[in-house]
């Protein structure tokens, strides 16, 4: 296809595929003649106690809806294609991988660089397409390009959601009937609370009331809940989003033992 002249879409996943990931090809292949996407559950985005070994696989039925959605590849490496043997080389993006997901998570953004880097490489995309679902890692990813040179576009893809608005999510298959029935409360509490952004309330008080109100609905417990500047994700300095500013609510909260996070924008009127 490179020697062909055709312009390449890439869009890296874990498995396990939703909607979610299928519209990601769809946007690439509107930006690029065909559309690539990898699938690698990545080890060394995973902490010890984390869930590698349970996280779900799918295959045959992934490369299907693959396939249905028009992507022409899909690189599924085994570890050492990624990691060679005595392999030592890590991607560490500075700042961005150590607030929110990173302060929760400090393994997590230096195995997302160092895997993603290397699938630029293997596959060598103009164009990759990562979900807004994950913003935090759109971010890393976008600084990662920008300071390393990679010729690639990146291209960020809205988050889908259920019908009760939970967004997608590979491991939203861990809950129970009775949790995912609880788990949509999560988009309603940050609806409610990026509407309150958005009309100028105060940050600290609408942030740990939503907290709160996760509790209530159902959370064991809630890793954070922030409104951060849109752009770099650093805090606005007062306790009101300024008139005009793009915002992002991001959380991370726990149904039973499974981790949920998701994400926002808001625009203080
Ligand atoms: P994952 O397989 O979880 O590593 O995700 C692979 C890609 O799909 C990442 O760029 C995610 O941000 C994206 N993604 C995951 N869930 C969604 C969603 N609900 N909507 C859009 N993109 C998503």
């Amino acid at each position: 296809m490179r020697a062909a002249g055709k312009r390449i879409a890439f869009a890296p996943t874990m498995g396990a595929l939703h909607p979610g990931h299928v519209s990601l090809i769809k946007i690439g292949l509107a930006k690029a003649d065909v559309a690539a996407s990898s699938i690698f559950v990545n080890p060394t985005q995973f902490a010890a106690n984390e869930d590698l070994a349970t996280y779900p696989r799918a295959e045959d039925s992934d490369l299907a809806k693959l396939e249905a959605a028009g992507c022409s590849f899909c690189y599924c490496p085994s570890p050492t294609e990624i990691y060679p043997p005595g392999d030592s080389t890590r991607v560490k993006v500075k700042d961005l991988s150590h607030i929110l997901e990173g302060e929760v998570r400090p393994h997590f953004f230096e195995g997302v660089a160092s895997v993603v880097s290397r699938l630029f490489l293997h596959v060598a995309p103009d164009v990759a397409v990562f979900g807004e679902k994950d913003y935090q890692q759109l971010l890393v990813i976008r600084r990662m390009v920008q300071d390393m040179g990679f010729p690639i576009e990146i291209v960020g893809g809205p988050t889908l959601r259920e019908d009760d608005g939970l967004a997608m999510s590979s491991r939203n298959a861990y809950l129970s009937a009775e949790q995912r029935a609880q788990a949509a409360g999560l988009s309603h509490v940050m609806r409610e609370t990026a509407g309150k952004l958005e009309a100028g309330e105060s940050i600290r008080t609408v942030t740990q009331a939503a907290a709160d109100a996760l509790l209530v609905t159902g959370f064991a417990s809630v890793d954070y809940v922030e409104a951060r500047r849109a752009d770099t994700l650093a805090p606005f300095g007062q306790d009101t989003a300024p008139v005009g500013a793009s915002g992002r609510l991001l959380v991370a909260a726990r149904m039973g033992t499974t981790r949920l996070i998701d994400n926002m924008g808001f625009v203080r009127r």
